[in-house]
């Protein structure tokens, strides 16, 4: 086998980091020129993809085989978006990466472009190697804005012969083995009034006020499950949380006003607890505050809208992947983290066991100067040698020592 300089492989990310980070995959804009500029670069290693193209036909996941296709493999998993710059200070250009005392600046550097440059990276290494068992990269969109454009993907694989073994999901984790996220989901209320002259007030229906007796329920149910409800000693804030966080209504201040929008959020521990919680919410509502609204108007009421939702990731420590992933990358311990990611889509749709480890901090993530160590990434690399070493060895997720 051919011995690979670090050097050599330190420029060989730096190149393909540099050239990701030059698409501007905001999340609302396109990502076909990058999955074209992935699926060239793997065409020369005579590697081709397998396009799961959206609705819209503008973005594209990306699923790649490198080895025996007949038997079940692991999964590196990474999303194309990056999330907007604009509104934030950043020093230089976003979409042109820099390098300054061993940091790479960017947009996407740390989440997660670094990640899918070191994938790409290592493919000569893993073409080369006499894989027992394939890798699979699964290359997404529309990660940033609710773990969506992963979904068709996932839904494909449950009509394929044969099921990978396990995920591994590459957002900042310091290359630490998260084996859970909370998940999430988020609702909004359109409260329809009965807009009056406010001299005559008690003949309208007011929506703002109204919609404040829901703001309240939910800080009355979020303080509650913060002091009774379930706990998970590993997550930094061990209970479920849920939050008011938009309010838009009224119009002048002598007008009663017949329009109020509130957007809330729950990020539940358990596997559906996200949903769960705000049913409940969106019962209570219809169970209390609709019918006195409509007391007063028939016409008036509350409208309610998913606006996004992706399941927990919730592994079991003791999980041949967790085990895998702790030998890899050469850690005991694992832990929980607030944010979400792709990982519990995985288990939920496919029922692909994940654990999300990657290079880079969440700290970085969407910040302006965004940037990840190429220390980091190298340590990532390392982490996909072995991986591509223990499938060359065995056809199962069991760790070797
Ligand atoms: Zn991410």
């Amino acid at each position: 086998m051919i011995e690979i300089m670090p050097t050599q492989r330190a420029e060989r990310i730096k190149g393909l980091l540099a050239d990701l980070i030059a698409f501007d995959t905001i999340s609302d804009r396109t990502n076909l020129p990058l999955i074209a500029y992935i699926e060239k670069y793997l065409a020369s290693f005579s590697i081709t993809g397998r396009r799961v193209v959206d609705d819209t036909g503008q973005k594209a996941s990306l699923w790649v085989t490198i080895g025996p296709e007949d038997r079940p493999g692991i999964v590196l998993s990474g999303h194309t978006d990056v999330v907007p710059v604009e509104g934030q200070s950043w020093t230089n250009d976003p979409f042109q990466m820099i390098e300054r005392d061993g940091r790479l600046y960017g947009r996407g550097t740390t989440d997660m472009k670094g990640f899918v440059a070191v994938c790409l990276a290592m493919v000569p290494e893993i073409v080369r190697a006499p894989l027992a068992m394939p890798i699979h990269l699964a290359i997404s969109y529309d990660e940033e804005i609710g773990c969506v454009g992963v979904r068709p993907l996932l839904h494909e694989l449950n009509r394929m012969p044969v099921k990978p073994l396990g995920c591994f999901v590459g957002e900042p984790t310091q290359m630490q083995v998260i084996i859970g996220h909370k998940g999430k989901h988020g609702v909004r209320a359109t409260f329809r009034g009965l807009a009056r002259h406010s001299s005559i007030a008690p003949s309208g229906v007011n929506a703002v006020e109204y919609a404040a007796e829901l703001i309240t329920e939910i800080r009355r149910r979020a303080v509650a499950l913060a002091t009774e409800g379930p706990r998970d000693a590993m997550y930094d804030v061990p209970h479920t949380t849920m939050l008011t966080s938009t309010v838009q209504g009224g119009t002048a201040l002598n007008i009663v006003p017949d329009h109020c929008a509130v957007e809330f959020e729950v990020r539940g521990l358990g596997l559906h607890e996200s949903k769960q919680v705000t049913d409940a919410v969106v019962a209570w509502a219809k169970a209390t505050i609709e019918p006195a609204m409509q007391k007063q108007d028939p016409a008036c009421g509350i409208d309610f809208e998913e606006i996004l939702e992706y399941p927990a990731l919730d592994m079991q420590p003791e999980h041949s992947l967790v085990t895998l992933a702790k030998q890899l990358a050469g850690r005991n311990s694992h832990t929980k983290v607030g944010f979400g990611t792709e990982a519990g889509v995985f288990v939920s749709i496919a029922d692909i066991p994940a654990v999300v480890i990657g290079p880079g901090g969440i700290a970085q993530a969407h910040t302006p100067d965004e940037f990840i160590e190429l220390s980091d990434l190298l340590d990532c690399a390392g982490f996909i040698e072995r991986l591509i070493a223990h499938c060359t060895r065995q056809r199962n997720l069991t760790a070797t020592v």
